[in-house]
C-alpha cells in the first residue's frame, strides 16, 4: 500500500515571471488540498519542486542553479526527492534528463495540478528512470483549480489568459506555453470575487499578452468589458493590469485606463525596440511612430499615468543605428521604470537562424548604456515626487514601525517601493502618506492618515 500523502511534506522554489508563480501557487493549492505540508525550507520537505523559467538564457541558468541546489539537499539526505515543473520541464525534459539524473520527475505545464500525485509515487517507487509527465497542452483556459496564495493576503495575480500567438521572432513563449487561450469572462470574474472574498484588494491581471484578452474566445479583444466588470467587485481596491503589447494596445484600451474606477493609471507596455527595421524583423508588429504616439495618447488622456518598459538589446543585426535610435527613443519617452534585457538566441526560434549576430561583449555594453541611461531619467523621476501625497498599500514590515508600501505607480516585485514610517499600522492597509525623500529607485513617507475607501480612485491622491 502507497503511504499517505498526508505524512509527507513538499517544498517549492519558484523562478521567474508573476505567470509562473500563479503555477506555483496551483502546485502548493493541489498539494494541500490532496493532504500534503506545505513547508517552507527545502530543507524540511520530502520533496522539493523547482519550478522553472525558461525565458532567456540567463532564466535557464538561474533554473539550472536551483535544481543543482536541490539536487545538493538531497545528495546530504535533507530531501528524498526532487521534481522539476515550468517551462523548462516542458520544453528541455527529454535532454536533461540525461544531464541531470538525480531530478526524480519532470513535470510539464499542461497540468501542473498532477504533480503532487507524481510526487507521492516518486517518493513510493524511486522510478527508474525518471519520471517524464508532458501532456499536450489542453485546448482551452478555464477554471484553474484552488492555489495556495504565496503572495501577500492583500494583493493576488489573476491570469487571463495563457499562451501567446503573436509569435514575436525571438520569444521561445509560444513553443512552450502554446497558442492564446483566454479564460472565460465570467471564470474571471468568479476567480476574482473568491480572491476578494479572501483579502486580495489589489488584484493584478497577467497573461503573455494583456491585451489580446478574449480575441481567441469572443472574436474581438476584450480587455476593456473585462475590467468593466472587475470593477464592480466591491471589496476591490485596486485593479492593475501587467503585460500589455504596444500593437495591440487600441484607443478602446486606453479609454479604458483613463475611465474604469479602481483601475491604477499604470500601463506596462514593453516595447522591445525602436528602431523600425528591428521591430520589424522581430515580428512586433508596430512602428517608433506607432509607438510614439501611443506614448503621447496615454499621457494625453491620463496625465497621471505611470509608464513601465522593457527592451531587448543585442538582437541579431542590430547596428549601432538601430541602437541609437533605441536609445533617442527612451531619452524622448522617458519611461517611469525601464527593464533592459540581452538577447539570448533560443533554439527554434526564427531568431535564432537570423544573422549577423551581436557579439556578446557588445550585447553587455549596450544593455548597461541603457541601464545607466534610465538610472538618471528614473532618479529624477523619484526625486520629483519628494513633498507630494499619496495612497499607498503597505506590504510588510521592514523594522520596527517602517513598512514597505507601494503607491498605483508601484508593482510589486519589479519596482521600487515606498518606505512608509508611522504608528498603528499594519501589513495590507491602504494609507496617505507624504513622500518625504527619494532613495535611488525607492521612497521614503510618511503616515498621514487612513484613506476613505472611495470606488473613483484611480491614482494618487496629490
Ligand atoms: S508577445 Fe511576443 S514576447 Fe510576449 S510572450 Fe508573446 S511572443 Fe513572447
Amino acid at each position: 500500500m502507497p503511504r499517505s500523502p498526508r505524512r509527507h511534506k513538499l517544498a517549492m522554489i519558484s523562478l521567474g515571471c508573476a505567470k509562473n508563480e500563479v503555477d506555483a501557487e496551483r502546485i502548493l493549492g493541489a498539494a494541500a488540498e490532496s493532504g500534503w505540508i506545505v513547508c517552507g525550507n527545502p530543507a524540511d520537505a520530502d520533496v522539493v519542486v523547482v519550478n522553472t523559467c525558461a525565458f532567456i538564457a540567463a532564466a535557464k541558468s538561474e533554473s539550472l542553479g536551483a535544481i543543482h541546489e536541490a539536487l545538493a539537499l538531497k545528495a546530504a539526505g535533507q530531501c528524498r526527492a526532487v521534481v522539476v515543473a515550468g517551462c523548462m520541464a516542458q520544453r528541455y525534459a527529454r535532454e536533461l534528463r540525461r544531464e541531470l539524473p538525480g531530478v526524480d520527475a519532470w513535470v510539464g505545464l499542461a497540468d501542473p495540478r498532477q504533480l503532487p500525485t507524481v510526487a507521492a509515487a516518486v517518493l513510493e517507487d524511486r522510478p527508474d528512470p525518471p519520471v517524464i509527465r508532458l501532456r499536450p497542452l489542453p485546448k482551452d483556459f478555464g477554471d484553474e483549480g484552488p492555489r495556495l496564495r504565496v503572495t501577500p493576503k492583500h494583493y493576488a495575480y489573476l491570469r487571463i489568459a495563457e499562451g501567446c500567438d503573436n509569435c514575436c521572432a525571438y520569444c521561445a513563449i509560444p513553443l512552450i506555453r502554446g497558442p492564446l487561450r483566454s479564460k472565460p469572462l465570467e471564470v474571471c470574474l468568479g476567480e476574482a470575487r473568491q480572491l476578494a472574498a479572501d483579502g486580495c484588494r489589489e488584484l493584478i491581471l497577467i497573461a503573455q499578452d494583456t491585451t489580446n484578452y478574449g480575441l481567441d474566445l469572443y472574436g474581438h479583444r476584450s480587455l476593456p468589458m473585462l475590467l468593466d466588470q472587475l470593477a464592480a467587485v466591491d471589496e476591490l481596491r485596486w485593479i492593475r493590469v501587467l503585460y500589455s503589447h504596444p500593437a495591440h494596445f487600441d484607443d478602446a484600451t486606453v479609454e479604458a485606463f483613463a475611465s474604469t474606477p479602481k483601475l491604477c493609471h499604470y500601463v506596462d507596455i514593453p516595447i522591445q525596440h525602436a528602431s523600425d527595421p528591428v521591430l520589424e524583423r522581430m515580428g512586433r508588429h508596430t512602428t517608433r511612430e506607432a509607438m510614439a504616439g501611443l506614448v503621447e495618447r496615454l499621457r494625453a488622456q491620463i496625465p497621471d499615468v505611470v509608464l513601465r518598459t522593457t527592451v531587448l538589446v543585442g538582437y541579431p543585426g542590430e547596428t549601432e543605428e538601430d541602437f541609437a535610435a533605441l536609445v533617442e527613443f527612451l531619452q524622448w519617452a522617458e519611461f517611469d521604470r525601464l527593464g533592459a534585457f540581452v538577447y539570448s538566441e533560443e533554439e527554434g526560434t526564427p531568431a535564432a537562424t537570423e544573422e549577423p549576430i551581436v557579439p556578446e561583449g557588445v550585447r553587455a555594453v549596450r544593455h548597461d548604456e541603457v541601464m545607466h541611461r534610465q538610472q538618471a531619467i528614473a532618479f529624477r523621476k523619484t526625486a520629483a515626487r519628494v513633498g507630494s501625497a499619496t495612497e499607498v498599500v503597505l506590504d510588510r514590515r521592514l523594522a520596527g514601525s517602517t513598512f514597505a508600501g507601494r503607491s498605483y505607480a508601484e508593482a510589486p516585485d519589479v519596482d521600487g517601493v515606498i518606505r512608509v514610517a508611522g504608528r498603528r499600522m499594519k501589513a495590507g492597509q491602504f494609507l496617505e502618506v507624504e513622500i518625504t525623500r527619494a532613495d535611488g529607485y525607492d521612497l521614503e513617507a510618511r503616515g498621514r492618515g487612513k484613506t476613505p475607501r472611495r470606488k473613483d480612485r484611480h491614482g494618487p491622491a496629490t
